[in-house]
């Protein structure tokens, strides 16, 4: 097992291993009054067994599980579940166990900072996408009818267990979802990362889900709350979000990731900002894992989705540019600009 530290302002470990939630109790207090778990249907089906097996000696456990998808990542879900630990009389000395994707985390990460003005939980991700990006870091979110993650904290858990043996189980489309982060890590850090993605993905390599993980903790570790180089991470974001919403949300993050990412690149080589070698060089990563790179939306499209952005900044918007592999940079344009760049063929 490998142990990687993330130093927040409430500093705690990512454990990345095998057999780990059959072995909760290595890695959990045992002074919590009871605990919760939140997990949607589909993992509790596989998973939720196994976690209450190795901490029910420790203290009473509840199970809320929600229907899987993004759909229940919303106020009233986060009402039902907040309703449900009232009745179960938790309180500030509860803890709450995120067993899930990327949903299951955010959802339950907001609930946690809220309940009671916050209680402790424990990321366990299951899904490559939570693994390598989502579960570290400490944002939590629900959606809104205005748009996803409208509501949200920062808000640390106590701790990340990543047992890698869940990823057996996960469907391959979430596997190319969260290999769109991963290229996302592999561009901002270059070196090893790239040369290791030269080769198709496999679950079992560990290696690369760790290199993410220490870059995401890296980063988070500097500017625990977005203030500059934290939005390093939002590589092919800003874009990708648009894609997504353009496509009523029926393309999944990674992969509208993956396309936001191509785009960037493109942009940044039309203008100057990156030189032809590094945009093929992109290009060809992501071709080689799989991605579909065509955008059915003009830039006028895109652009109009943008100026609506929440990261907008008044008149100006940041964006990342890829400079080289392993080399991105933060810029920050006004929306003109960024219209002229996007609208020069
Ligand atoms: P994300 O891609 O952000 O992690 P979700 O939390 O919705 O998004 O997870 C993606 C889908 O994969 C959901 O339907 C979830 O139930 C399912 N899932 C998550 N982890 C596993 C797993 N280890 N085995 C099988 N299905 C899983
Ligand atoms: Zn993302």
């Amino acid at each position: 097992m490998e142990i990687i530290p993330i130093k927040c302002s409430v500093p705690y470990n990512v454990y990345l291993g095998e057999n780990l939630i059959s072995n909760l109790n290595l890695f959990i207090d045992k002074n919590y009054s009871c605990a919760l778990i939140i997990t949607d249907d589909n993992v509790d089906k596989i998973y939720s067994e196994n976690c209450i097996q190795s901490l029910n000696h420790l203290f009473p456990i509840y199970k809320y599980v929600f229907p899987h998808g993004e759909s229940s990542k919303n106020i009233n879900e986060y009402i039902k579940i907040t309703n449900f630990m009232a009745e179960k009389s938790m309180d500030r000395k509860s803890l709450i166990i995120a067993l899930g994707g990327g949903v299951t985390g955010d959802l339950s990460g907001f609930v946690s900072s809220t309940y009671m003005r916050g209680i402790d939980f424990i990321q366990i991700p299951t899904s490559l996408l939570a693994m390598v990006d989502s579960s570290v870091g400490g944002k939590t979110a629900v959606d809104t009818p205005f748009g996803k993650n409208m509501l949200g904290t920062f808000y640390q858990p106590k701790a990340v267990i990543c047992d890698i043996n869940t990823l057996s189980t996960l469907p391959n489309e979430y596997i190319n979802d969260g290999l769109g982060e991963i290229v996302k890590y592999c561009i901002l850090s270059g070196g090893e990362l790239f040369r290791k993605l030269s080769k198709p993905f496999n679950c079992n390599n560990k290696e690369i889900i760790s290199d993410c993980i220490k870059i995401k903790s890296e980063i988070v570790s500097s500017d625990e709350f977005e203030e500059g180089t934290r939005q390093l991470l939002n590589l092919g974001h800003t874009f990708g979000h648009c894609i997504e919403l353009l496509s009523d949300f029926k393309l999944s993050h990674g992969k509208a990731v993956a396309k936001g990412i191509y785009l960037i690149a493109d942009i940044s080589y039309k203008n100057k900002l990156c030189s032809e070698e590094v945009f093929r060089e992109i290009k060809n990563l992501l071709n080689f894992h799989g991605f579909n790179l065509q955008i059915p939306y003009t830039y006028q499209e895109i652009f109009d989705i943008i100026k609506h952005d929440k990261k907008k900044n008044g008149e100006f918007i940041n964006l990342v540019i890829p400079e080289n592999i392993g080399k991105c940079k933060i810029i920050k344009i006004s929306f003109n600009e960024l219209h002229q760049m996007m609208i020069q063929e």
